[in-house]
């Protein structure tokens, strides 16, 4: 072994020992008669140093020829530090070193490799395997690595088989864009990359696998946020003979049992929330539970009273912003210039202000009376010192506002704090929502899930009123994780595909296999899948999911350490059937 121990494993009772230990060079401090060096590697840091009165000549010329990320071997005695240094580990011996070996010089690095080094975005990806070097930035993978563990020990436990499930798949039009692939030996033909295993993990419920799961690649093309990478992983599971209850107190518990073994945290049950109830008081189906500031609807308590914007309007919607009542002009205009940001899109925002004296304030007093806004101060449980925000138009669109504001009033006030986890199920899904752009209804979670038994009638006459049986667990605002409880009936699937425009033909092209499986003894069966980056940057704390993921893309979708997208050889593309742009 070139080593006897790590950077993070001596201590003091290795005074007088004799060692071995490899590494990079963090930093060199030259104080002309001492060299004090940090050496680093994955499990720490080790402080070696070198006295000129010990007569160490050889080895002092050779550490003067050290720089930053030399990749070295030394030997030499650990010894008591004088000047101890209680923020690592390792902090209260130093190694005398009589030997260093230098093993591979280094260039200047082109990024700081100092935790929290402040360098742009593309350089730390171009240099990404430096920047990973960064304790902090190996930290999230770490997480990840426990993540991932944890979350394979508690499924087996639990019975459940990882199945792989293969990459090179077929283009379906529901879901996203999805990735080609073009077929070499088909000219002319493609694969698609999977943007989740969803028929074959149903495939392998017909097979009786009874519970499956994967910790899968999906892949997705569509524009990039810092949530969203076009190739992320999934805890994708799938479970037979079961009910929706049975699914969510098992995955419940899942998370439960990470967050337990990763935080110490023991989170309480988690509450059911329909659709309807989180759009009607969040405006939103993954509402940020951190926090209450419900929606309130003042609708009728504002007709008649010729204010034109509120009369035409089909909502108008108020928060309780408590103890806001002191907002200045100001901090007011500020907010108004926030909801008419165009990703808000609102027109305006009507305030109230709920004196100390009993008295209101409002930015619409000229139409309405000291008695008028007592009402709505009533419905929105507004005492003196709070201040209502209200907005109005068209149902959905204010709703949708009004979410966004509500989210930063509770940024503002410090109500969404990284470490509170509120955890919550939103079930009752609509089974399918209308698409303007191609004039037809597109199922909002997936073809292959059921409606709830007693809406099935409904199908035909009001298709947008049927409600799905699908559930999304939603945490701190953040949607983790969704699925259902599938189709298994080969009939109603065939209706299904029908509600979405297919045609016979068309369902049985790109669905066939999944309705003739469906043929032989189809188990009823459910299933859900994770977002397992966004699990890591929820507990890791990160907003952004490539804190979490080793070779992260970019926001263009690109990976600018190896430069892909890239164009392809002439002979590729020949080969390929396909022609150069
Ligand atoms: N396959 C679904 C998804 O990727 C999840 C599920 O229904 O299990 O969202």
């Amino acid at each position: 072994m070139l080593r006897t121990h790590t950077c993070g494993e001596l201590r003091l009772s290795d005074k007088g020992n004799t060692v071995k230990l490899t590494g990079w060079i963090q930093k060199v401090r030259d104080k002309g008669g001492m060299i004090f060096i940090d050496l680093r590697d994955r499990y720490g840091l080790t402080q070696l140093v070198l006295n000129e009165q010990n007569g160490q000549q050889e080895v002092i010329a050779e550490a003067r020829k050290l720089g930053r990320e030399f990749v070295v071997q030394v030997e030499g005695t650990v010894l008591e530090r004088e000047a101890k240094n209680s923020k690592i580990a390792t902090g209260e011996i130093e190694i005398d070193l009589s030997s260093i070996t230098i093993l591979n010089p280094s260039k200047t690095p082109p990024i700081l490799i100092e935790d929290n080094a402040n360098e742009g975005e593309d350089l730390r990806m171009k240099y990404r395997y430096l920047d990973l070097r960064k304790n902090n930035v190996r930290a999230g993978l770490e997480l990840r690595h426990r993540l991932m563990r944890e979350t394979r020990n508690f499924l087996d436990k639990e019975n459940f088989l990882e199945v792989e499930t293969p990459v090179l798949i077929k283009s379906t039009p529901e879901g996203a864009r999805d990735f080609v692939v073009p077929s070499r030996m088909n000219p002319g033909e493609f694969y698609a990359l999977p943007q989740s295993p969803q028929t074959f993990k149903q495939l392998l419920m017909v097979s009786g696998f009874d519970r499956y799961f994967q910790i899968v690649k999906c892949f997705r093309d569509e524009d990039l946020r810092a949530d969203r990478q076009p190739e992320f992983t999934q805890i994708d599971c799938e479970m037979s003979f079961v009910e929706r209850e049975d699914i969510l107190s098992l995955f419940e518990k899942l998370v439960k049992h990470i967050f337990q073994s990763e935080k110490g945290i023991s989170l309480p049950d988690f509450p059911r929330m329909t659709y309807a109830d989180a759009m009607e008081y969040y405006g939103s189906d993954k509402p940020d539970t951190r926090f209450d500031m419900k929606f309130v609807t003042l609708t009728p308590l504002t007709k008649g009273k010729d204010f034109a914007i509120f009369e035409q309007a089909e909502l108008v919607v108020a928060i309780n912003a408590k103890g806001c009542a002191n907002y200045s002009r100001k901090q007011l205009d500020k907010l108004t210039d926030f909801v008419k940001k165009p990703q808000v899109g609102a027109k305006g925002l009507v305030y109230v202000k709920c004196n100390e004296d009993g008295s209101y304030k409002s930015s619409v007093d000229k139409f309405y009376s000291q008695e008028d806004l007592k009402a709505w101060a009533e419905a929105a449980n507004a005492e003196a010192g709070d201040l209502l925000l209200v907005l109005s138009g068209k149902d959905s669109t204010t709703r949708k506002q009004m979410n966004e504001l509500r989210l930063e009033m509770g940024s503002q006030l410090g109500l969404r704090d990284k470490n509170t986890f509120s955890c919550l199920w939103v079930v009752d899904f609509p089974l399918l929502e209308w698409d303007e752009e191609s004039k037809r209804f597109h199922a909002m979670h997936h073809p292959f899930t059921s409606s709830i038994q007693e809406d099935v009638h409904l199908l035909d006459s009001k298709p947008e009123d049927v409600r799905a049986n699908a559930y999304d667990m939603v945490i701190n605002g953040v949607e983790l994780g969704g699925g259902s409880i599938r189709i298994h009936d080969k009939d109603i699937q065939a209706k299904m595909f029908d509600a979405l425009g297919f045609s016979e033909e068309e369902a049985k092209a790109q669905f066939g296999f999944l309705m003739d499986a469906f043929e032989y003894g189809a188990p009823p069966h459910a299933g859900i899948a994770f977002g397992f980056d966004r699990l890591c940057s929820l507990l890791g704390g990160s907003d952004s999911i490539r804190d979490y993921i080793a070779f992260p893309k970019n926001n263009a979708g690109r990976d600018v350490m190896i430069d892909s997208p890239a164009p392809i050889a002439k002979e590729q593309l020949d080969e390929l059937g396909l022609k150069a742009q």
